[in-house]
């Protein structure tokens, strides 16, 4: 990176800010939550490494988005890219116009959790600093690959046509960088199978070849796929009908326990949490013993069944909060795909450290790598992207009309 670029992802009540240039360790990130409420705050890192931590009662996006600007602006930032999680068709990053804009309005009901906090950051940047380059960067767009046979529902066809109702996936950004970091340290980047798992609080698993997601776990809404924190995951989609026939609920309650009291939550009854979980059930908690169970079994049912999109499989990289960090769910995951050849270290898995990348297999079958994501990463890399492209197309306009004049 040349330049240095501003990554920001707007929650409901949260932002996520991480001034991203050429060195990792020069980064400086953090989080405003609790906005809105009279214990709004900003926690997080700053120049050297020293811990920041400030009162910002009552502060919306915008204002928080100023403090952070304030703090940020004798860094000069170059530009901002925003994570955004939906794009709709939109198939890469791009420079926000008005049109893109809209663009990610129009795909709201696809993510009406996600989008509209998006839209609030969005629209308080583009207020505040109208000089900076802005670019919005898709979780979905690394998906848009797949072929038709694997974005399709066995739904009527209008609903596609008419409605866009598909697999979109999601957590394109991170599949993107670790799988091609992850080539790259195999020695083979962007070339052959390869499937990547995704593991933290939310969760997808994808499958890549020669560079380009092929399929993903996750669908039209990131509930789609593996069992999560408190997502459930695959479940029968009459599990609906069921509980509004019987129980009487309506589609919020129901939406609402699939989104946030599932998972790995609903199955333990004890939290989304995966190292409380892993504790609780080396205390003999079986209810814990099963969520991991179930989490680990299901992940590698998503992973055998992602593999039908791959000629071959060259392997298999972990990343996310428990796939960077948990040897324990790394172990039991592939133990439950014992038909694919994948030799596991148990000595190079239990003793890589944290937040390291490394090869976890003994050299024979297909490779396995934990490599940590770097989302902030990739976003600030695509946002560069499209600022150079972008100049770089005025400059050609501006050449080709003097030379007309
Ligand atoms: P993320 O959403 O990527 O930040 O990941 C959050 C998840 O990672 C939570 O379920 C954490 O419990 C889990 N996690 C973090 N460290 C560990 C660890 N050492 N062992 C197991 N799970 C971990």
């Amino acid at each position: 990176m040349s330049t240095s670029v501003l990554v920001i992802n707007c929650g409901s009540s949260s932002i996520k800010y991480a001034l991203v240039s050429e060195r990792r360790e020069d980064r400086i990130f953090g989080l405003a939550e609790n906005l809105g409420s009279a214990d709004a705050r900003i926690k997080g890192v700053t120049t050297g490494g020293a811990a920041l931590e400030l009162s910002i009662p009552h502060a919306d996006h915008e204002k928080a988005l100023e403090t952070i600007l304030e703090r940020l602006a004798h860094h000069n930032p170059q530009a901002i890219g925003h994570r955004v999680v939906h794009g709709g068709t939109l198939t890469k990053a791009e420079l926000l116009t008005p049109e893109i804009i809209e663009r990610i309005r129009e795909a709201t009901p696809l993510a009406p959790l996600h989008n509209p906090a998006h839209l609030v950051g969005i629209e308080a940047t583009m207020r505040l600093f109208p000089e900076l380059p802005q670019v919005a960067v898709f979780d979905t767009a690394f998906h848009q690959t797949m072929p038709s046979h694997a974005y399709r529902y066995a739904l009527p066809k209008f609903l596609y046509t008419q409605h866009n109702v598909r697999r979109y996936g999601f957590h394109g950004t991170s599949h993107a960088y670790v799988s091609e970091r992850g080539s790259m340290l195999a020695g083979s980047f962007k070339q052959g199978g390869w499937l990547t798992a995704h593991l933290g609080n939310g969760s997808s698993t994808c499958a890549i070849w020669n560079g380009q997601s092929v399929d993903t776990s996750m669908g039209l809404t990131p509930l789609e796929g593996v069992v999560m924190g408190t997502r459930s995951g695959d479940v029968d989609p009459s599990i609906h009908s069921f509980l509004a026939s019987n129980l009487g609920w309506d589609i919020y309650k129901i939406d609402k326990m699939l989104n946030s009291q599932s998972g790995l939550l609903g199955l333990s009854d004890l939290s989304n949490d995966m190292r409380t979980l892993i504790e609780a059930s080396e205390q003999g908690n079986e209810d814990a013993a099963l969520a991991i169970e179930v989490f680990c079994y299901r992940l590698a049912k998503s992973l055998a069944g992602l593999s039908c999109g791959l000629p071959r499989i060259d392997g298999l990289f972990f990343t996310g909060g428990i796939g960077e960090n948990s040897a324990y769910i790394r172990e039991k995951t592939v133990s439950y795909l014992p038909h694919f050849g994948f030799n596991l270290s148990k000595e190079l898995n239990d003793n890589l450290k944290r937040g390291t990348e490394g090869r976890i297999d003994h050299g024979t079958g297909p490779q396995i790598w934990v490599v940590p994501t770097d989302e902030e990463g990739r976003i600030a890399k695509e946002t560069e992207h499209v600022v150079d492209e972008v100049t770089a197309s005025a400059t050609k306009k501006l050449d080709a009309e003097a030379a007309i004049a």
